[in-house]
């Protein structure tokens, strides 16, 4: 399976005098040739990469606000690169860098559970991890995310790299977020337990934490299940197990 990215339309910014490529140049604030004229996600070029991912779409639009709003000390310095494939009862999952470079910095880790129909290649350069594939299991993805992210050093951690055999908490009720298997019950549960925090409910599931499309669900829950929390005497507490 291959996936070969998208072109954008970009006809309407070339004939009004904005520098195209592939896509519209940005500069390190989202900025094209004109200042008055900013271009974010699947149009935007950046050093040479378009991000077709909704987190890089997001990440840029928060640095646009941000210059907008005065604060230039923040700029863009490109997205991770990552894409889960939604397809019920096969987990795979791509992060960063999938191919190992040519070059004796990198090394390549891979993990093959033929029984198991389990997949893992970790590449690794200068102790830290760059890219990683998971197929059979995508438990792993938001650790993963997270370490090339803050790009940490490995040292004794590179021989969990492989061998963590986490298990996930099971979906409970309608699915919210198929990047990392999260139902509604799921966010319920951490709400009754005192979760309050649309972000921080994201980061203690995992749901919103890949694509991020279901992050208005995820509010939309946390909103209804803490209202419907403020009236006990007229609504059951939600429970869902
Ligand atoms: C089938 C599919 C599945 C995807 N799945 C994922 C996924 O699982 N995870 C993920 O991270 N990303 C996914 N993506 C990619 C993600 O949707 C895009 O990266 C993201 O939507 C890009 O946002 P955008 O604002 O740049 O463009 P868009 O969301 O395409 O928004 C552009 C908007 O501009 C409007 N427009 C275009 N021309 C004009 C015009 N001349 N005048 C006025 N309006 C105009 C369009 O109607 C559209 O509303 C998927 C994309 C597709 C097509």
């Amino acid at each position: 399976m291959f996936a070969i990215g998208t072109v954008p339309n970009i006809e309407l910014a070339k004939t009004s005098g904005l520098i195209c490529r592939r896509g519209v140049i940005v500069d390190d604030y989202l900025q094209t040739n004109d200042p008055n004229v900013f271009a974010i996600g699947e149009i935007a070029e950046f050093k040479g990469m378009l991000y077709g991912i909704t987190a890089a779409a997001e990440q840029q639009a928060e640095i646009v606000a941000q210059y907008l709003n005065g604060a230039i000390a923040k700029y863009y310095t490109g997205s991770l690169l990552m894409n889960i494939l939604k397809m019920h009862g096969t987990d795979l999952c791509s992060l960063g860098i999938t191919e190992c470079p040519d070059d004796p910095a990198y090394e390549e880790v891979v993990f093959i559970d033929k029984a198991k129909r389990y997949y893992k290649k970790c590449i690794i350069h200068n102790d830290r991890l760059v890219g990683a594939i998971l197929i059979g299991d995508k438990n792993e993805f938001l650790e993963y995310r997270s370490l090339i992210e803050s790009k940490t050093e490995l040292s004794e951690k590179r021989l969990q790299l492989l061998r963590s055999g986490k298990t996930q908490e099971p979906v409970i009720g309608k699915l919210v977020c198929s990047c990392n298997n999260v139902g509604e019950g799921n966010l319920v549960n951490k709400i009754n337990e005192g979760c309050k925090d649309h972000l921080q409910l994201c980061q203690l599931t995992g749901a919103g934490m890949g694509c991020g499309s279901c992050r208005p669900e995820v509010k939309q829950i946390l909103e209804k299940t803490l209202d419907i929390k403020k009236e006990p005497s007229t609504s059951p507490q939600p429970q869902l197990v």
